[in-house]
């Protein structure tokens, strides 16, 4: 063999070498395991199953170097303690919603939904580029917990009812299922808000110990068969125009990741964010055909002056809550800045779209 041969095969052999001995070293590198602890029961459709999204997207996008183990509400924690649990790092990620966090920060109803407030689009254009985002992020800050968005229903249903509603008179005495803001407001409207888990609603609405219940929208209704329980289906869903779901991360845990880890982490809950969306826009469309056209569901709108109480109602609930200490004021005083201008925009370009087309 020719001296420069022999260079050219033992550079080779030594390339090769390193090529084998490559996957030995990123063996040894530390794989990353995280919690995420949920206030959905174990792979529930589409809330559920987005947070076991949200856990492989980041995997996958971090070559396997982030594994995260998502347990359903009651697993590891209960679901009303998921803040709780990120917070004292005993989980380092939680998937839920900040309005179930109100009794700890009332202020933190803004960033899921209130009444007669922001929709899904609109919702995430004032959390991304109108300022929302950053009080966010200011509000939990105080827990050790960075908030992002992660998933939102879109405009909800109004709900399933064994009564009429023809008229405001009709709301008096309706005992209905409506939890947070929407049930105060219902409150003041002379009906009893009552607050029952999901596993218990049918039952009570096909007993008769409730009037009504308000859930998410045809998807998940359907998959709860309430049409076999109750006779009207109600819309629009004003108590909840669009409700934000989040992703909660423990501060310190977050810090403590590599910053391309972090910005994946991030970014992983943009894409669910949105992709939540999409599907229940899908899945939405495809379960109201089959209540409709398969169980005949008869599918009402509120009347105009119901919705109008409702409406001037939620105002005086929605400005109870900005008043109730300085936070609340600064987040509704953006929040309403935003809502004042997006209307006026969607009144001529998503609205008058809607109608033409
Ligand atoms: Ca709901």
């Amino acid at each position: 063999m020719k001296r420069r041969d022999f260079i050219k095969t033992a550079a080779l052999s030594s390339i090769a070498a390193g090529a084998f001995s490559a996957p030995a070293i990123a063996e040894e590198k530390e794989t990353i395991e995280w919690k995420m602890v949920t206030t959905w029961p174990k792979n529930f459709p589409i809330l559920g199953t987005s947070a076991n999204k949200l856990a492989e997207v980041i995997e996958e996008m971090s070559g396997g170097r982030i594994k995260i183990k998502v347990y359903g509400g009651g697993e590891l924690v209960p679901a009303m303690e998921v803040f709780d649990a990120v917070s004292r790092g005993t989980a380092q990620m939680g998937h839920g919603s900040a309005y179930y966090w109100k009794g700890k920060v009332e202020e933190a109803q803004f960033f899921s939904t209130v009444p007669f407030g922001l929709n899904a689009q609109e919702m995430n254009a004032w959390l991304y580029h109108g300022g929302g985002m950053e009080l966010w992020t200011v509000t939990y800050e105080p827990f050790g917990v960075v908030p992002a968005a992660a998933g939102n229903t879109m405009v909800q249903m109004a709900g399933w009812f064994n009564k009429e509603i023809n008229s405001v008179e009709d709301l008096k005495g309706l005992k209905m299922r409506i939890p947070g803001l929407g049930g105060e407001v219902l409150r003041r409207a002379g009906g009893t808000p009552v607050n029952l888990p999901g596993a218990e609603l049918f039952t009570s609405l096909k007993s008769g110990a409730i009037d009504a219940t308000e859930w998410v929208g045809p998807y998940n209704d359907l998959a709860f068969g309430f049409y076999k329980a109750a006779k009207y289906y109600y819309y629009p869903g004003w108590h909840e125009p669009g409700t934000t779901l989040e992703a909660i991360i423990n501060k310190e845990a977050l810090e403590s990741l590599p910053k391309d880890l972090q910005s994946i982490v991030m970014y992983a809950c943009k894409v669910v964010n949105q992709d939540m969306s999409t599907e229940f826009t899908a899945k939405n469309n495809a379960a109201l055909d089959t209540l409709i056209n398969k169980h005949n569901v008869d599918v009402r709108r509120l009347p105009d002056d119901v919705l109008e109480k409702l409406k001037a109602l939620s105002e005086e609930v929605v400005l109870e809550l900005a008043g109730k200490n300085p936070a609340a004021k600064r987040i509704y005083e953006s929040y309403a800045k935003f809502r004042k201008q997006v209307i006026a925009w969607d009144d001529i370009s998503e609205r008058e779209y809607l109608n033409i087309r």
